[in-house]
């Protein structure tokens, strides 16, 4: 059985990546160190013996016996709170984290994919952001821990494609939605899904005018999985292009839960939010004919029912 090194394998994404490789048919190593990653999100897959689980911080020597087909990096804070209250390990695991899995990804032969973002973009000046476009990202503000790591890692990642020849791949993930993200997590949809389901206030930031495009995702996992499987090396967007405003989602967040007590209210923007975000996917209809499927009214019911389950 080909084996998969999966960093970040109890957090959101990386726990659908262990499902979905596991389906494909590998033997699935998660790793993950749980400063934000859930055991509960891979509870399911303990009991597989095409699983395991390694409890460890990837900014650390990653050590694993055997042969390796792929690895997929995906460990990092990944919300803006969360890369606030833990600034050194954002930076640490997309730089020293990153180094280590190329290291470990030459010394295998394994080909890696590393997880990147819309983020590199900062607040862009252009919309929608195509892949050419550098990012205005400000290196110091709040969320340039976060940015500048994975602006590093891309970096980092070219560099051993270019000087070691070693076979890599770049996903720029933008805003994706759907189970096991942590309910407090502060991203906007945990945020309106919690609170309208609690009849508290949705705390909208700013005037809601700030535009996002959310990704479900299944839809995500697939384009993933079919950039790991093809033969381009450069960064790719992934993400879904409906882009709205966040008072609309917010709205229908509302409606969707229908929950009389809750309400919209409105709270100071963060510091260097951006103030709008929409993939461009040309690239990825093209190379991987990958587009999105599941529409926003549908992933969000889906969603919801993971809500309903764990908000308490
Ligand atoms: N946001 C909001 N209320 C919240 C959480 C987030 O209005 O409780 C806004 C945030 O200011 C941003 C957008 O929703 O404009 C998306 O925020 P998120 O933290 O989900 O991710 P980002 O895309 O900013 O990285």
């Amino acid at each position: 059985m080909e084996k998969v090194l999966i960093t970040g394998a109890a957090g959101f994404l990386g726990s659908h990546l262990c499902d979905r490789f596991l389906k494909e048919g590998y033997h699935v190593i998660g790793m993950d160190n749980l400063i934000t990653g859930n055991l509960d999100n891979i509870e399911h897959l303990f009991a597989l013996k095409e699983f395991e689980f390694y409890n460890h911080d990837v900014s650390k020597f990653v050590h694993v016996p055997g042969d390796l087909k792929y690895i997929l990096h995906f460990a990092s804070p990944a919300s803006p709170i969360d890369y606030l209250k833990m600034p050194i390990q954002t930076l640490k695991v997309g730089s020293l984290g990153t180094h280590n899995l190329l290291g470990l990804a030459k010394s295998k032969n394994a080909r890696i994919i590393i997880a990147s973002t819309s983020e590199v973009y900062g607040d862009p000046l252009v919309n929608p952001q195509p892949e050419e476009y550098w990012g205005n990202v400000n290196p110091i503000g709040p969320r340039g821990v976060y940015d500048e790591a994975k602006r590093f890692q891309e970096a980092i990642t070219m560099a051993y494609h270019n000087y070691h020849g070693l076979e890599t791949r770049i996903v720029r993930i933008f805003n994706t939605y759907g189970s096991r993200m942590r309910v407090d997590d502060g991203r906007a949809l945990p945020a309106f899904f919690s609170q309208a389901i609690r009849g508290e206030g949705i705390t909208v930031f700013g005037d809601g005018s700030q535009t996002r495009a959310f990704c479900f995702v299944d839809d995500l996992v697939e384009g993933i999985y079919r950039l790991l499987m093809s033969d381009y090396h450069l960064p790719v967007n992934i993400g879904n292009p409906d882009e709205v405003t966040i008072k609309e989602v917010a709205e229908e967040v509302l409606a969707l839960v229908g929950n009389e007590k809750a309400h919209i209210v409105y709270k100071d923007l963060p510091k260097d939010d951006p103030k709008v975000r929409r993939p461009k996917i040309d690239k990825a209809k093209e190379i991987l004919g990958w587009e999105p499927t599941v529409s926003r009214t549908e992933g969000l019911k889906r969603t919801f029912e993971y809500f309903k389950k764990v908000v308490k």
